[in-house]
């Protein structure tokens, strides 16, 4: 391959959106600024924040847990700790428990993990075997409601004052793309970097990963010999996602710079969306006490409906 566009050595990657060939150390620095510009232009921290990182120990949420803790180092007063959710998927979520762990003791950085079956008295396969006879939303649904309330209490119990997600720029692309498929526009004005909510029983999620395509983010964990989960959920293909993401890679590569400007498109539409929605009164879930717009939230009101006896 040729050479490097700021320094002249050997290239690695070709970007082809923005015709930028990079060498290693080019390519991981780029990254690493397009995180830290993505920070600062959304204000995702403040100086003194402890952070909580979603780590499943997947190629984004170790990579994110690697930059962080880089930025972080120029912010003494900072501190980062990561939450792992165990949802209990067996052949699969043990080994990512195990990588997450290993890259907090590489970082020094306390590790925390939650499990389904401890908040909730049964595993993600528990579930999807009940579920499965009555048969209404798909594993991935189940996990996505329940991992999201499981994020937030541990967040809470850990004294986090901000709680970042890997979300990658094909992760928020895809969000957009399955709500207009499922035709439920308005929650399409949820998609976006800072969550708001910290008044309201939510640790302030933020999305650092926001604008870096899933393939360069791969790409930085193996230059930077990042130890990350290879293997896929076995739950992965039944979902909508896995369709919409293969679509959006052909398209991508056959139209370089597609994600980027379905991504920017939806930024233009999103104030629109915010002005028509008016998301209902929040207030608390009478069951748990977690942050609900109906008497009960979506993870309480999930559980009900398959039997499970509430905690
Ligand atoms: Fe959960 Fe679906 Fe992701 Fe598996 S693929 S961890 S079931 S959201
Ligand atoms: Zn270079
Ligand atoms: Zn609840």
């Amino acid at each position: 391959m040729a050479e490097c566009i700021f320094c002249r050595r050997e290239a690695v990657y070709l970007r082809l959106y923005s015709g930028e060939r990079l060498c290693r150390k080019c390519y991981v620095k780029s990254i690493e600024s397009r995180v830290q510009h993505t920070i600062s232009k959304h204000s995702m921290f403040k100086p003194n924040d402890r952070i909580a990182v979603a780590l499943s120990g997947g190629k984004d949420s170790v990579s994110l847990l690697h930059i962080l803790s880089g930025i972080e180092e120029g912010f003494p007063q900072s501190e980062l700790v990561a939450i792992t959710i165990d949802e209990g998927i067996s052949g699969y979520r043990p080994e990512a428990i195990r990588i997450a762990r290993e890259n907090c003791e590489r970082l020094g950085v306390e590790h925390y993990v939650y499990s389904f079956k401890k908040l909730y008295g049964q595993t993600l396969d528990q579930i999807v075997t009940m579920a499965r006879e009555g048969c209404e939303l798909t594993p991935c649904s189940y996990c996505g409601i329940l991992r999201r309330k499981a994020l937030n209490v541990a967040a809470k119990e850990v004294n986090a004052t901000r709680l970042a997600t890997a979300h990658n720029l094909d992760d928020e692309v895809q969000s957009m793309l399955m709500n207009i498929i499922r035709g439920d526009v308005s929650r399409i004005s949820q998609i976006k970097p800072v969550l708001e909510g910290e008044k309201q029983g939510f640790v302030q999620r933020t999305k650092p990963l926001c604008e870096v395509p899933e393939r360069e983010v791969a790409l930085y964990a193996f230059l930077k010999r990042i130890k990350f989960q290879t293997v896929s959920c076995p739950y992965l293909e039944t979902s909508l996602r896995q369709d919409v993401r293969l679509f959006l890679n052909r398209l991508e590569m056959k139209h370089p710079g597609t994600k980027f400007t379905i991504y920017r498109s939806f930024g233009k539409i999103r104030p629109y969306l915010e002005g028509m929605e008016r998301m209902g009164e929040l207030g608390y879930c009478e069951v748990c006490g977690e942050p609900a717009t109906g008497g009960v939230c979506r993870a309480c009101q999930t559980l009900q409906d398959l039997g499970i006896a509430l905690r």
